[in-house]
């Protein structure tokens, strides 16, 4: 089946055209090969019955004449014969002698030659031949023919025959008449054939062609001629002779074989050039039947199917406006106008079909659309749940953040911002960094997480890192894998950072407070949710920080004196009532150093107010230089100033006094020289100890006053430490500068 369908598959793909001339003109050839081939057959076949009959007819004509022949030397040799006899019983009968021989002259005369011999003179007889022949006559006493050359010199019929009378020696009669090339001819050439006498022997004794020898018999085929039998034999070498032999007899004991010989070399000849001609005259024919059968197929067949095919290849690509033109009332006609009509229909089918699929594709946008609207509907309700959740949950949070952040103090705000983070997203740590604008350096101020003094005094330029790019751009930055990055600093290699990475700026009225960068150990990164929290918190707690800021400030401001920018006594007051309740709790010390400038009265009186309120700046600006500090120096009233050493004792804090008293005794003053006594501004210090002086606030700042005045009774310029065992100064007694608040 398989072998079957692969010899169909090339012919399937044939054209039509093809399909239909291919086998048509197999047909064409084999029909012309056939009819060729039976037309040289027929005419083979012709030439060579016709080579037969001329064969034949020729060697019946040859046969005839050698028997006429044969019957006119009898009925001369009879005549003769007969004329002897009378003459010889008659011999008075002289005319008949006369006449015999006047009919031997005759006959002379047409080339029969006749002759008289005695049977017994041999002698006289001049072939051997010839003598067999009279012999065999005599014997026989009747006619004996015998065809042969050796009696004359042409090749001649002869018979012998005895002359009647009983005469004894007997005589015998012999006629010959030769067989000349030219009586062959004569009787041959007008069948086209050539004609030879043989002897039994297979001698040939007249041709009519000289030079020419037929073939020599076999013994079988001589015999076979010999009982009477044709024989037809075909020479090929040197050329096709067709040769017909034959027996002829020659009267009652002699026989001769004609041979008649027809060439085939032409009739072959003639054969091929008219098998040439028959393919020629085929070819022709099948080249014009095969032109006119190709225009009647091309124009009748080929270009409507053509048509049709274009018409139906035009229908496939959607053109069903295609019409076929035909008038034609044949099957392919038929077709085209059955196509016209299924394209006409098919037009109505497919418009109908356009209109359904319009409306069914409106009914379909229509659901979709619906269908769209009611999954909104559900998406937008889901969300608002969602929503809502998520609002109430944020403004929980952001309730509770608020509450965490309502702390004004920055470190303990600090430590929440990075608590509340951590506890809103799950993260490993977070460090908090401030920003500088003066330096313009990020420095770290908290951390969650992480040891902070590890990362202890690490900054960051606007140009370093990660953090550095957030403070200059103000947009966050996340990173799923950190190491893969990068600008990422590690802290300045201080802590080598693993995972994820959010760093958020916190900015509040245009102006960045800081970073917040969270890690987590994980690449999983931040999801939007935890961004979105982290915003939130750290926008609230840039505000808180801001906030605590403003406050701090403002507390300063309330804290500080304007003029000098120290603390004021106020201050000092709520300081040292701390400072106090700290130092009992941890069993410490501390002094308080009282300071009033010397005959300041003269100055402002020399120079004025203003140079006055100019030197009270600058003595507390060198008071400030020359403390500790976790030192407080405060103005206490006036030209008065008041220093709270912490953790010093008495003698360590009368030192320090020197030092501000060495200080400011060492500065040069405008007007000093002419106002001033010694012509410099000096102090007058005045120092006592907690507790060993007083446990008590205004006690202690009283006996510091004590010691000042001391210092100024002594003769000012100088430190007085407060000295129990000396006597009170009689002025205190009169008017305590300090109440005591208990
Ligand atoms: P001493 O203390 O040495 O006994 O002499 P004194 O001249 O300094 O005397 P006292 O302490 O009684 O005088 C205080 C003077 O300080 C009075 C006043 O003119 C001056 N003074 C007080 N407060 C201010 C101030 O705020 N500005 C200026 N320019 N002077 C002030
Ligand atoms: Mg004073
Ligand atoms: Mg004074």
């Amino acid at each position: 089946m398989a072998k079957k369908s692969k010899l169909r598959e090339p012919v399937r793909n044939w054209s039509l055209r093809h399909k239909i001339l291919l086998p048509f003109f197999l047909i064409l050839l084999l029909l012309g090969t056939v009819s060729t081939g039976s037309f040289v057959l027929l005419i083979t076949q012709a030439l060579q019955k016709t080579a037969n009959d001329r064969l034949f007819a020729c060697q019946d004509v040859i046969f005839r004449e050698i028997k006429k022949q044969e019957i006119l030397l009898e009925t001369y040799t009879d005549l003769i014969g007969y004329a002897y006899l009378i003459s010889k019983n008659d011999s008075t009968s002289e005319s008949l002698v006369v006449q015999q021989q006047h009919l031997v002259e005759k006959l002379r005369n047409t080339d029969i030659s006749v002759d008289f011999y005695l049977a017994d003179s041999r002698d006289q007889i001049p072939s051997q031949s010839l003598r067999d022949l009279i012999d065999h006559a005599a014997r026989s006493g009747q006619s004996r023919f015998r065809f042969a050359t050796d009696i004359g010199t042409i090749p001649a019929l002869t018979v012998a025959a005895p002359l009647p009378g009983g005469i004894n020696p007997k005589h015998v009669l012999v006629l010959q008449t030769p067989i000349k090339p030219a009586f062959l001819r004569t009787h041959s050439s007008g069948f086209g054939v050539r004609t030879s006498l043989m002897s039994l022997s297979g001698e040939v004794i007249s041709s009519s062609e000289t030079g020419h020898n037929p073939p020599v018999l076999s013994r079988d085929e001589l015999e076979e001629i010999l009982t009477g039998k044709q024989l037809i034999r075909t020479s090929s070498t040197p050329r096709t002779i067709k040769y017909l032999f034959s027996a002829i007899p020659l009267g009652t004991s002699e026989l001769i074989i004609s041979v008649t010989e027809i060439p085939m070399t032409d009739l072959n000849a003639l054969v091929n050039k008219l098998t040439v001609e028959g393919i020629a005259t085929l070819l022709g024919f099948v080249l014009l039947g095969g032109i006119v059968y190709y225009h009647l197929l091309q124009r009748q067949i080929m270009r409507p199917v053509e048509r049709l095919m274009h018409a139906t290849q035009a229908v496939s690509r959607g053109n069903l406006d295609f019409h076929i033109e035909t008038s034609a009332s044949d099957e392919l006609g038929q077709v085209a106008r059955s196509f016209n009509r299924m394209t006409e229909q098919l037009k109505t089918l497919y418009s109908e079909k356009i209109d359904q699929e319009t409306m069914l594709a409106s009914a379909q946008e229509k659901l979709r659309f619906q269908n769209i609207l009611s999954g909104k509907n559900r998406q937008i309700e889901k969300t608002n749940i969602e929503l809502t959740a998520h609002v109430n949950e944020l403004s929980a949070l952001f309730d509770l953040i608020q509450q965490m952040l309502s702390s004004l103090d920055l470190d303990i705000l600090f430590g929440r911002i990075l608590q509340i983070l951590k506890d809103v997203v799950p993260c490993d740590e977070v460090v908090l960094l401030l920003y500088n604008s003066e330096t313009q350096k990020l420095l770290i101020r908290k951390t969650l997480g992480i040891d902070q003094d590890t990362l202890e005094g690490v900054s960051f330029g606007l140009d370093e890192g990660i953090t550095g790019e957030v403070a200059r751009t103000w947009e966050m930055i996340h990173l799923r894998k950190v190491h893969d990055d990068q600008r990422n600093l590690h802290y300045k290699g201080r802590n080598a950072t693993i995972g994820s990475l959010l760093s958020i700026p916190m900015v509040v009225k245009n102006e960045l407070l800081g970073i917040v960068n969270l890690h987590k150990n994980d690449e999983g990164g931040f999801s939007d949710r935890e961004i979105q929290l982290v915003q939130t918190v750290t926008g609230q707690a840039a505000m808180s920080i801001e906030n605590a800021r403003l406050y701090n400030k403002t507390r300063e401001m309330s804290n500080t004196d304007p003029l000098t920018q120290l603390a004021n006594r106020r201050h000092f007051q709520d300081v040292l009532e701390k400072e106090i309740a700290e130092a009992r709790r941890y069993s410490s010390n501390f002094s308080l150093i009282m300071i009033d400038i010397d005959h300041f009265k003269r100055y402002n009186d020399a120079h004025g107010h203003l140079q006055g309120d100019v030197v009270l700046q600058e003595v507390a600006q060198g008071l400030r230089n020359n403390i500790r500090e976790i030192d407080l120096a405060a103005r206490f009233g006036g030209e008065e100033f008041v220093i709270l050493m912490t953790k010093t004792n008495k003698e360590g804090a009368r030192a320090a006094a020197e030092k501000l008293r060495l200080a400011v005794a060492e500065k040069i003053f405008p007007g000093a020289e002419t106002s001033q006594p010694g012509g410099k501004l000096t102090l007058s210090l005045g120092v006592a100890e907690y507790p060993e002086d007083s446990d008590n606030a205004t006690n202690l700042l009283n006996l510091a006053d004590q010691a000042l005045y001391r210092a100024k009774e002594e003769g000012r310029n100088r430190t007085v430490a407060w000295n129990s065992e000396a006597p009170l100064l009689p002025y205190l007694s009169v008017r305590p500068i300090f109440k005591n608040a208990d």
